[in-house]
């Protein structure tokens, strides 16, 4: 793996180049097997870098100069094909960039590739993409994670410094705990959407997969901000993730889950967590037990209201405006274009939408989920007011096989049982590496602060030797 950050330190030493860090990325990339990316950037991503170069040598370094990123492949890259990894994108070539690419590569990223998913981001493990599946960074049969697999396994298999990813209910930290990495959730609003083609509007959130935190906040400082192309952005004074300065952690309170909601843990996970509390209470940190209220509810609201806005948003895959068209004498356009370009995940859970939205069921279903939405969002209020830190485990699990779960969508919903909630009420959050279990799998512990604490998230994370 390849930090950005070192990476910096040695060019500006003298020590390596853009150029040839840019070629031997290709290079791993051409000799891998994983199917991290669905597309490769190679004469722009070594046109870039020679420009890279030079600004290196002219002292006129921008911060993020020969930063090597992968895009997940749901992100807007103005004439690089964007396909969600799904059939009915197959062609589609965006003709503008997302303002998150706009700004990365306005402050010297080079783009090196596009990376693989579940199709529009819905799954937990990449097997819903419809150009193949991708395989664990170093446990071959292993999912990476999802949706965001093609993003873990690029930046865990040595293929680029950093990776973007895009959580709606977990698929950033899901896929960073399953390989190794830190992968961060940002704050609802804190980073633009425009130009991330949209799952459910109201919890995507477009974020880092990296090797530290230091990647993390360089890369998030450079994203956020207020856009006024992004409806829900957020105008915010403090525009700066500043992780310089080490956080004292003695006297902090943090918050901890109690025994009754550690059940179902794997060992290695809970004996992890057990260990990095510990840690937490050697270091002076106060700890306490907080339950997280509403969380077996956290699952089936996030699947209603995920859903719910998932069959509103990709009504616009239609084959008239985006998508390829496909016709049959005597039937309609768009079922035609529809069957065949979607996925079996992406129709379920358009079906699951539009019956929680239907006439009979929207109060049953979407509008009662909608008031368990409140009192997530009033209990993490609560909680912020008591302790610093809210920390609990990212996954039930580590990775798991190939196939495992494709036959069980719950068991495969369940992946995402501790991540759903900072979602659902906008709160960041972030995965950390924790060790690895008996068989090498690493093992992830996610973090979470108040609305807007992203700072204070990266600190803590960093404290904990991220
Ligand atoms: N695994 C969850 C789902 O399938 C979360 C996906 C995501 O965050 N994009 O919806």
């Amino acid at each position: 793996m390849h930090s950005y950050a070192e990476f910096r330190q040695q060019r500006l030493a003298g020590t390596t180049t853009c150029s040839e860090t840019v070629s031997s990325f290709l290079k791993a990339i051409e000799a891998s097997s994983h199917n991290a990316f669905l597309t490769v950037c190679k004469d722009s991503a070594l046109e870039q870098a020679t420009a890279a170069d030079a600004r290196f040598e002219a002292g006129t370094a921008r911060p993020l100069e020969g930063l090597v990123l992968a895009v997940k492949d749901n992100i807007s890259t103005k004439g690089i094909r964007t396909t969600c990894a799904s059939k009915f994108l197959e062609n589609f070539e965006p003709v503008y960039n997302a303002t998150i690419v706009d700004r990365l590569v306005d402050a010297g990223a080079i783009i090196i590739g596009k990376t693989n998913l579940d199709e529009f981001a819905m799954g937990s493990s990449t097997e819903n993409s419809a150009y193949g599946v991708v395989d664990h960074p170093t446990h071959t049969g292993y999912v990476p994670g999802g949706s965001s697999g093609g993003s873990a396994t690029a930046v865990a298999a040595g293929l680029c410094h950093v990776a973007l990813g895009s959580d709606t209910g977990g698929s950033i930290r899901q896929p960073a705990s399953l390989c190794g990495l830190v992968g961060y959730k940002p704050t609802y609003g804190r980073v633009s959407r425009y130009g991330l083609v949209a799952f459910a509007s109201s919890l995507d959130q477009i974020g880092p997969m990296t090797v530290n935190v230091v990647d993390a906040a360089l890369v998030t400082e450079i994203m956020m901000g207020y856009d006024d192309r992004d409806a829900t952005s957020a105008e915010r004074e403090d525009t700066t993730l500043d992780i310089s300065s080490d956080l004292d952690i003695s006297g902090k309170v943090v918050g901890v889950l109690p025994a009754e909601q550690l059940e179902g843990l794997e060992d290695s996970v809970r004996a992890a967590y057990d260990n990095h509390i510990q840690m937490l209470r050697n270091k002076g940190a106060v700890i306490e037990e907080h339950a997280m209220q509403h969380v077996e509810v956290g699952i089936p609201t996030y699947y209603i209201i995920a859903t719910a806005e998932a069959s509103s948003n990709l009504a616009r895959f239609d084959g008239v405006r985006y998508g390829v068209r496909k016709e049959h004498e005597g039937e309609d356009i768009m079922v035609t274009s529809r069957s065949n370009g979607f996925g079996p995940e992406v129709k379920r859970r358009i079906m699951l939408g539009t019956y929680v939205l239907s006439s009979g069921y929207y109060d049953a279903y979407y509008n009662k989920a909608l008031k368990v939405r409140h009192m997530m969002s009033d209990f993490y209020k609560e909680l912020f007011s008591r302790v610093d830190m809210y920390f609990l485990p990212t996954t039930p699990d580590t990775a798991f096989k190939r196939g495992e779960r494709t036959k069980d969508p719950v068991k495969m919903y369940l992946s995402d049982y501790y991540t759903v909630s900072s979602n659902i009420a906008g709160i960041p959050s972030i995965s950390i590496p924790a060790g690895t279990d008996e068989a090498g799998l690493p093992i992830g512990l996610q973090l979470q602060t108040g609305m807007f604490e992203d700072a204070k998230l990266l600190q803590w994370a960093k404290a904990m030797g991220a």
